[in-house]
């Protein structure tokens, strides 16, 4: 048996967000809970380690080993995971990041054991060659290796356990499923597993680049419009807009990945976009930990 009773077990809740922001709209919003999944091997992070460590563990790793930013939360679920099955962690991070080793997330990792090991920028950039992946095993051991991101072909098996969850729960197939999209893991898996009628939206967290269109994923699609500036840049409006959903649902969420999805969801119903009584299902991917504390406006 693999040792993966202290992580979470499925499915996470879907909720219906109703009344939304004091304002009719002409869809039916569900929000999928993945940040409900775990505190902290949080959401779409947990679907795509569950996999990789089922394997690892089988492979008879010891270590898990991956590379991350001074934010990332990844390099938290690693460490966080790592530490709940008994597993060694490296995280990998530029050493050139000067805010890194007091980043909270570094802290974090740290605090559950994970070594932190900085490497210069050119040899972050060519994390993949297989010559620095052999040093890395040279200083630390053989270790079971996950990419930055998390995302590979077991973490998109696992992101595609989201959909059927959504099927059942909701009782039949959803018209429009959308999901923030990093390295693209998740959104990948939630087409992988969509039924014909279900289209799945991936809202770009980052500017100036999407996935390409891909002819196997026929019902996917990517709107780049709403990255606010950028990999985890923030403007006022979309700061305010998470105090409004917070206060008005109770429920948290973070501006890197979710904020700018629900932000672009509504945006999109309000502009038209959906068919009337088209009914959205909104992932909440988690990443809590990256949230602003104690409020989004202490940004
Ligand atoms: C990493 C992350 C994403 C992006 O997931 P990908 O699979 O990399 O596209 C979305 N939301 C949150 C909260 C994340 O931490």
């Amino acid at each position: 048996m693999f040792n993966i009773q202290p992580l979470p077990s499925n499915p996470a809740p879907l909720q219906r967000i109703d009344p939304l922001l004091a304002e009719p709209l002409p869809i039916t919003l569900y929000l999928k809970r993945d940040d409900l999944l775990h505190p902290l091997v949080s959401g779409n992070k947990w679907r795509k380690l569950k996999y990789n460590l089922i394997v690892a563990q089988e492979q008879g790793f010891q270590t898990l080993l991956t590379f991350g930013g001074a934010r990332s939360n990844h390099l938290y679920a690693t460490a966080a995971a790592g530490q709940l099955l008994g597993l060694k962690t490296i995280g990998v991070v530029r050493g050139d990041e000067t805010a890194l080793l007091d980043s909270p997330t570094i802290r974090f990792c740290q605090a559950a054991g994970m070594t932190i090991h900085q490497v210069s920028r050119a040899a972050f950039r060519d994390k993949e060659s297989p010559n620095f992946l052999a040093e890395l095993v040279q200083l630390f051991g053989p270790a079971y290796i996950l990419p930055e991101g998390g995302t590979n072909d077991l973490a998109i098996r696992g992101t595609a356990e989201i959909m059927p969850e959504i099927i059942v729960q909701l009782g039949t197939a959803p018209d429009v499923v959308c999901c923030a999209v990093g390295t693209g893991g998740t959104v990948l898996g939630l087409a992988a597993s969509a039924p014909p009628q279900t289209d799945v939206i991936g809202f770009m967290a980052l500017k100036g680049w999407s996935p390409p269109l891909d002819p196997a994923y026929p019902n996917l699609g990517y709107q780049t419009a709403y990255h606010f500036g950028g990999y985890a840049k923030t403007t006022p409006d979309l700061l305010q807009f998470m105090v409004d959903f917070e206060a008005e649902t109770g429920i948290l969420i973070e501006q890197v990945y979710t904020a700018k999805m629900l932000f672009g969801v509504l945006d999109l119903a309000r502009k038209g976009h959906f068919k009337p009584n088209t009914t959205v299902v909104a992932m909440h991917t988690g990443g809590l930990q990256g949230r602003p504390h104690p409020h989004p406006l202490s940004l």
